[in-house]
């Protein structure tokens, strides 16, 4: 069997009302989705996180290398569009356009097996994923502090058991929106903080001082991604976990933000860090530093079923009778996208979601509105 065509995609669509976090706003949601095709029809899907006309222009750089080989061997592929890579874009976006390939792959190679990716990855450890919301954006309401203390309310109702909220504005502002949100959803709901490296060193470690008392499970992308000391720092001298990851790219960024001991819990995106090839040996060198992993994912359907495949195979550290759970992110900001362009739309019941049992990664794309999605070139 041979894969005969790479397609791209780049879809769009407005959002009703923008919204933002620390660091611009967004008015559209914007994603490159991968269909590998093979030979015989059989099809796989793969997206890619980032600016999406640039995941997609790496898509087709990397294309002709892909075709031709077989689906089956997919992590000789990554290999053959790593090294392609390598001279050019050690880091960034083009390693997300490897994602989306290996991704799509992935699913492929599942189908053609007739095995779901999470047995493929080792196995699955549970049939259930826990996921904690992301939401709580900033926007232009003249109440913000209402405005996110209803949407918090909303996710609680929705059955989740842990939410995820946006910092990184100013200490005071941040530390007044935390305090609402956490005393608005009571005791018995996990609350995390977001900041999307907005803050220096010393406005972090105020922050955590000062949000301490509000039980916060991690505090993600406190600063810079490229100020590791500055996060090893916070790491030593806050009692918050400190989280991040999801600007860090292949196992040589992880084994820099890991032996650097800069976090308690790593955050790679599969459709940004190296696919679920790469995003598993991180998960392995995760382990061999004591730190767990909960994957960051805003995208569509196909990026939070690959996060769903990798968690159900996911181990957890440390090792008991009472096993902990991990999580993985499931964004509930507005993305049309998300809600139109993938089936199914996942559901959330006493804060868990099915990890798809069919073939591969058990989402497909709406061919119709794909058509009427795609920007035109
Ligand atoms: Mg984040």
């Amino acid at each position: 069997m041979k894969i005969v065509r790479i397609e791209s995609y780049v879809a769009e669509q407005k959002v009703d009302t923008p919204f933002s976090f620390s660091q611009f706003e967004f008015q559209t949601r914007q994603v490159c989705l991968v269909k590998a095709v093979a030979e015989d029809g059989s099809y796989g899907w793969g997206e890619g996180y980032g600016p999406a006309t640039v995941v997609r222009a790496g898509v087709d750089f990397l294309a002709p290398l892909v075709c031709g080989e077989d689906p089956l061997h997919v992590e000789a592929i990554w290999n053959k569009m790593r090294l392609r890579a390598l001279d050019y874009a050690r880091r960034g976006v083009l390693v997300a356009a490897i994602s989306a390939i290996d991704i799509a792959l992935w699913d492929l190679r599942g189908k053609l097996l007739g095995q779901p990716v999470s047995v493929l990855l080792g196995g699955r450890r549970r049939e259930r994923v826990k996921v904690y919301a992301t939401g709580l954006y900033f926007t232009a309401a003249d109440d913000l502090v209402g405005k996110l203390v209803e949407e918090a309310k909303g996710y609680a109702a929705q059955g989740f058991r842990a939410i995820k909220m946006k910092v990184g504005l100013d200490v005071a502002t941040d530390v007044k929106h935390a305090r609402a949100v956490r005393q608005a959803i009571g005791a018995d709901v996990e609350l995390m903080v977001d900041a999307n490296h907005g803050y220096s060193l010393s406005e972090a470690l105020s922050f955590a001082r000062r949000i301490e008392e509000l039980d916060i499970s991690f505090f993600e992308e406190p600063v810079s991604p490229e100020d590791y000391q500055g996060y090893r720092e916070l790491r030593e001298r806050a009692t918050i976990p400190i989280a991040g990851g999801e600007c860090e790219y292949l196992l040589e960024g992880f084994r820099q933000l890991l032996s650097g001991r800069c976090v308690d819990i790593a955050q790679p995106d599969i459709c940004a860090a190296g696919g679920l090839s790469e995003v598993k040996r991180i998960v392995a060198l995760a382990r061999a530093h004591h730190v767990n992993v909960i994957p960051h994912s805003w995208g569509t359907g196909i990026a939070f079923a690959a996060g769903l495949h990798l968690v159900s195979a996911l181990d957890v550290l440390p090792g008991r009778m009472r096993m902990p759970e991990p999580l993985l992110e499931m964004d509930r900001s507005e993305n049309p996208l998300r809600d139109n362009l993938t089936a199914p739309v996942f559901q959330v019941e006493d804060g868990k979601v099915d990890v798809p049992s069919a073939p591969g990664l058990g989402v497909d794309v709406d061919p119709d509105m794909l058509a009427e999605l795609t920007v035109s070139d």
